[in-house]
């Protein structure tokens, strides 16, 4: 078969995936192959309408080919598609790190630079955190999620699909519990769930041998976990006293989705690096470490960097994204999505035993299915977002136990697609 032979039935392309892709590499929805995009609303082979409650895993908060973010690309692609930063600095990769240091929170002296891949950026926040302070241990949280590199696998949590085989993992990181109120004993508050996590790093690792502290400030794959309010507060002035650096993985919360540029802002938390992928660029790759200068600075000249780092492209379509979300405050359309999403599901969790919870800020919202004694029910979990996948609804599940529908639709979507997609989830929770 030639590169350019294409067949266009659903049965054949499937057949041409499993004698050509790797069966580690999975698909949700595996007969629906994508071929356009319009506003919240993916197409496959057969022209069938999808709604699109996913974004792709969180990265078209913009939209998917969204006009603004195409024209740009189409523009950058005609001038030069590569020159590599290492090689011949161009301005866009300067644009995206003068944003990127606008945006993040706090108003001290910040720098960044451009990585590919949520995972490469912890890497390198990482990799900064070790060098700036001299120290090698790094502290996680249950449930943490922050990719699937060999590094970022030691600090993900979640055994399966992530981890099972793949060991031996990077090691000096240590895991402390997180804050999770379902499941928290009654009456811990985010002070309380943080100087338990604060006490075990004390006794099993020691504040001084720690280089970093890693914080989904809402946890994604994990479950979209909010932590209780007080909880990232007194970790960052833990962290502030011990000199630890604080990172914040905003790989998944940045860029609007939570309601702000970013989820620290909520709580006021200033990181000292965050990390940033996913929304950023309206489905180019692209992502961040943007951080305090003292730190970023710290590195020797190349000591940071990589071959497609901050790719012309990815960064034309960063930009665009950037200006599409102040012109048009998606983080404002994410706030009515969360309320829209809240409002319409929140009462079903009276109605529904197996509904425990509808959680989130934004436009991320987990609802946590559970049975008999509040355990965790991922079949429940299964089953709902099955009968929304064959009504053509893209919902993703996450959570530890995969127990957790998430909800992460672009900021864009007319609001009566998504009240058509929250229509088949709500008739899928009741029909179990
Ligand atoms: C998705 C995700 C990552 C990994 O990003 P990749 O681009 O898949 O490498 C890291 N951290 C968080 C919080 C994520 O949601």
């Amino acid at each position: 078969m030639t590169a350019t032979t294409r067949s266009t039935t659903g049965a054949a392309l499937a057949a041409r995936r499993a004698a050509a892709v790797a069966a580690g590499v999975s698909s949700l929805l595996p007969a629906h192959f994508a071929t356009r995009a319009e506003p919240g609303v993916l197409r496959d082979q057969d022209g069938a309408r999808l709604i699109d409650l996913g974004s792709g895993i969180g990265v078209t908060s913009v939209g998917n080919a969204a006009p603004a973010v195409v024209a740009a690309v189409r523009r950058q692609a005609a001038e030069f598609t590569h020159a590599c930063f290492t090689v011949n600095p161009y301005e866009g990769y300067v644009a995206v790190c003068e944003q990127l240091n606008d945006l993040t929170p706090g108003t001290h002296e910040k720098r960044s630079a451009l990585f590919n891949s949520g995972a490469e950026a912890v890497e390198n926040a990482v990799k900064v955190a070790r060098h700036a302070t001299g120290r090698s241990a790094v502290a996680v949280f249950d449930h943490a999620y922050h990719g699937r590199t060999n590094l970022t696998l030691a600090l993900t949590a979640r055994n399966m699909p992530y981890k099972q085989g793949f060991g031996p993992f990077a090691g000096e990181v240590y895991r402390a519990p997180a804050s999770y109120p379902l499941r928290d004993p009654a009456g811990l508050t985010g002070a309380g769930a943080a100087r338990r996590a604060i006490t075990h790093l004390e006794s099993q690792v020691g504040a001084d041998n720690l280089a970093a502290v890693l914080v989904e400030p809402i946890q994604g794959e994990g479950g979209y976990i909010v932590p209780a309010p007080g909880f990232l507060p007194a970790i960052a002035d833990w962290c502030r006293a011990h000199g630890i650096a604080l990172v914040a993985d905003e790989v998944q919360t940045g860029f609007c989705r939570t309601g702000s540029w970013f989820a620290c802002d909520h709580e006021g938390v200033t990181p000292d690096l965050v990390a940033t992928a996913k929304g950023i660029a309206g489905g180019l790759p692209l992502a961040g470490v943007t951080g305090r200068a003292d730190l970023m600075d710290a590195v020797h000249p190349g000591g940071l960097g990589g071959t497609f780092g901050g790719n012309p492209l990815s960064c034309a379509a960063a930009l665009a994204t950037i200006d599409v979300m102040r012109a048009d405050d998606l983080a404002a359309a994410a706030r009515r999505i969360g309320d829209a999403v809240t409002g319409r599901l929140g009462p079903l969790v009276a109605e529904h035993p197996g509904l425990a919870e509808v959680r989130g800020r934004g436009a991320m919202i987990g609802l946590e299915f559970v049975g008999p004694g509040d355990a965790p029910d991922p079949d429940l979990a299964r089953r709902v977002a099955a009968r929304c996948h064959e009504a053509g609804v893209i919902v993703l599940t996450c959570g530890t136990h995969g127990n957790v529908i998430r909800l992460v639709p672009p900021l864009v979507i007319p609001a009566d697609v998504l009240d058509e997609g929250l229509d088949a989830l709500v008739r899928a929770i009741r029909s179990d």
